[in-house]
Formats: C-alpha cells, sequence, structure tokens
C-alpha cells in the first residue's frame, strides 16, 4: 500500500480523490469508483502502487503515437484498473479485474528504478503508461516517470482523459505525450457505455495541449453509436480548434467484452470519417485496425508520403529534422 496523491480529508472519516474526473467521496474502508483507492483510517491509499501486470516492448506506433518519435520502442506498463466501465472494452480483462474479482488487486510489486532499468536495458526512448488507465496508477507513473526523465527517456500516457486539471498540473514536470480517446462527442455516449461524462475528456485535452505535451487522439468509431456524419464532424471541428496539425486516428471496431450485437466499422465509415476530418482542417487523419491503408504520413504542404508504415512498423522515415525532404515544409511532432 503507497498513500495516494491529490486527496483531502472530507469529515467523518470520509476522503475526497482530485485525480480523476468521479472526483469520488469515500467512506471510510470504501473505494472508489476505479475500485483501486481505498480509505483506510481517512487515508487514501493506492492498492496497485508498483504492481504491474503487463510489460512488454511495442512500437511506439501501436499506442498509437504516430508523431513521436516514430519508429521507436516504448516500454509500455500496466497496473489493473480503470475508471470507466466501457461495454466495449478492448482489455476489460485487466481494467475491469477489481471489479469482476471481488476487489482482487493482482501484481508483483516492481520498484520504479527497476522499471527505468528496463526500458534503458532494452534500448526504448519512452515509457508508456497504457494497456488499462494511468490516472488510476498515478503515483507510480510520477515515481517511475521523474526517475526516467533523469535518465533521459521520455514518458507517455495512453488514456481515457477522464482526469482532473490538478493531475495534469501534477505531471508536467515529466509527461511529454499523450494519445487520448476521445470516444464520441455526446454526454450520453459517455454516460450510457462508459460511466463517466464528456466534458472532463475536452477539458483534459485542451489542458495537455497548453502544457506542451504532444498529444493524439483516437476515436473508436462503433456503427450506430458514434458514426453519424454530424457527431464525427463534431469531433473533428473540436480537434481542428486545438489544432489543425493535432493527428487523429480513427480505429475500427471489431466485437469485444459485451458487445457482441454490434458489426466491425466498415472502413468505408473510417474513410468518410478521414474526409470529414479533411474538410474541417485537420491536416493528419490516420485509420486504425485497417492494416495496409491510412497509416502513411504525407505532408500537409505538397502531399508527398514522408513516412511509410506498414502495421506498427516504419518502413521509410524522410523527414529530415522534422521537415519535408520535398518542399521543406515544417510537420508538426518529436521527431529527436
Ligand atoms: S481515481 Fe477517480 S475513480 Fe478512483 S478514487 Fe479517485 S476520483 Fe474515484
Amino acid at each position: 500500500m503507497h498513500e495516494a496523491v491529490l486527496w483531502e480529508p472530507a469529515g467523518e472519516g470520509r476522503v475526497r480523490c482530485a485525480l480523476c474526473a468521479h472526483r469520488c467521496l469515500i467512506a471510510p474502508d470504501g473505494r472508489g469508483v476505479c475500485g483501486v483507492r481505498e480509505n483506510r483510517g481517512g487515508t487514501l491509499y493506492s492498492l496497485v502502487y508498483g504492481r504491474l501486470v503487463s510489460q512488454a516492448l511495442d512500437p511506439i506506433e501501436k499506442k498509437p503515437l504516430f508523431h513521436f518519435l516514430p519508429g521507436s520502442l516504448a516500454l509500455s506498463v500496466a497496473t489493473v484498473g480503470c475508471n470507466l466501465r466501457c461495454d466495449f472494452c478492448q482489455n476489460h480483462a485487466i481494467s475491469q479485474y477489481p471489479r469482476e474479482h471481488r476487489g482482487g488487486i493482482p501484481g508483483e510489486p516492481i520498484a520504479p528504478e527497476e522499471v527505468v532499468r528496463g526500458a534503458k536495458g532494452a534500448g526504448a526512448p519512452t515509457i508508456a503508461y497504457t494497456y488499462t488507465e494511468p490516472t488510476v496508477f498515478f503515483e507510480t507513473c510520477r515515481d517511475v516517470g521523474v526517475r526516467a526523465r533523469e535518465q533521459g527517456i521520455r514518458n507517455a500516457f495512453v488514456t481515457n482523459g477522464y482526469m482532473t486539471g490538478e493531475a495534469l498540473d501534477d505531471a508536467r514536470g515529466w509527461l511529454d505525450a499523450a494519445n487520448v480517446d476521445l470516444k464520441a462527442f455526446s454526454d450520453d455516449f459517455y454516460r450510457r457505455y462508459c460511466g463517466g461524462s464528456l466534458q472532463p475528456v475536452l477539458d483534459a485535452i485542451k489542458r495537455m495541449t497548453e502544457l506542451g505535451l504532444w498529444v493524439e487522439v483516437t476515436t473508436l468509431v462503433i456503427p450506430g453509436r458514434n458514426d453519424s456524419d454530424e457527431e464525427l464532424g463534431w469531433i473533428a471541428q473540436f480537434l481542428a480548434g486545438i489544432s489543425p496539425d493535432l493527428p487523429w486516428h480513427v480505429s475500427r471496431f471489431v466485437p469485444s467484452y459485451l458487445v457482441h450485437d454490434v458489426p466491425p466499422t466498415p472502413v468505408a465509415t473510417l474513410r468518410r470519417a478521414r474526409e470529414i476530418g479533411r474538410e474541417v482542417g485537420l491536416r493528419f487523419v490516420y485509420l486504425g485496425n485497417v492494416p495496409g491503408e491510412g497509416e502513411d504520413t504525407a505532408c500537409p504542404s505538397c502531399g508527398k508520403t514522408v513516412i511509410r508504415r506498414e502495421g506498427f512498423r516504419v518502413v521509410e522515415n524522410q523527414l529530415a529534422d522534422g521537415r519535408c525532404p520535398g518542399c521543406g515544409e515544417v510537420v508538426a511532432g518529436v521527431w529527436s
């Protein structure tokens, strides 16, 4: 057990957690919505501190981060737990573990230094906090992240964005990049299918860019739920309003977890989403989960293909100091 960050006493032995947008009021011996933070004796503790259940070396493209050190590796780590409960979750076995196993918290403790050593030894310039929701294992991210920075290793969140401004401000010294899921542009979607709400996610995306993080956004397009032209247009307009250089990954849904009565997303729908994104001015829209299509980076000025990808593999990167070799245009991203 490890004392949590960002909480305060709330009277009568209760505590208020300020890490994510639920802002849970937790009674003595109770846990927050995420199931991994517990009030013991009027102090909030993280039950997952250092207890990694996944550690893997992934291409950074798999996060997906396409404009952040392309072709490099990310040591990817996770504990169990999530502050949302999306019925289409692709990692539910670990994200929903405590809920589905009577509060059980698996994972052998590992010291932050050991995680950093693992990244260094593997030649990974980034540690990615991913697979489940890094917000709910924030203390681990922070202790690893600070040490990683000292060793010249960067840190990236793959997150649902359902976090508070306080949490992001806390991370400003060590967090470098994020891929944020923007699952829909309707509060009803977030409430019905995820157990959350929309506005905190929008706020987090804005705040991350204000803090100078490199941000990319992913939308899993689910037939009949968030695939209307109108809704895709709202998402695209919101992102373009932040920056036309913000990459948007529109990703293909395949049936998973509790959702098996919805067919996989037609590729035509994703192509339409890409058109909608381009029409509102987004310069980089990628297709996800569609092997062989929509994964290359083109210069937004002359259209030349500057990075070619096959799956999660970069097969050619022609950028020189972040510039297009054809016309010299600066392509937005973190390239070295
Ligand atoms: S991280 Fe979120 S869900 Fe978990 S206890 Fe804190 S406010 Fe509640």
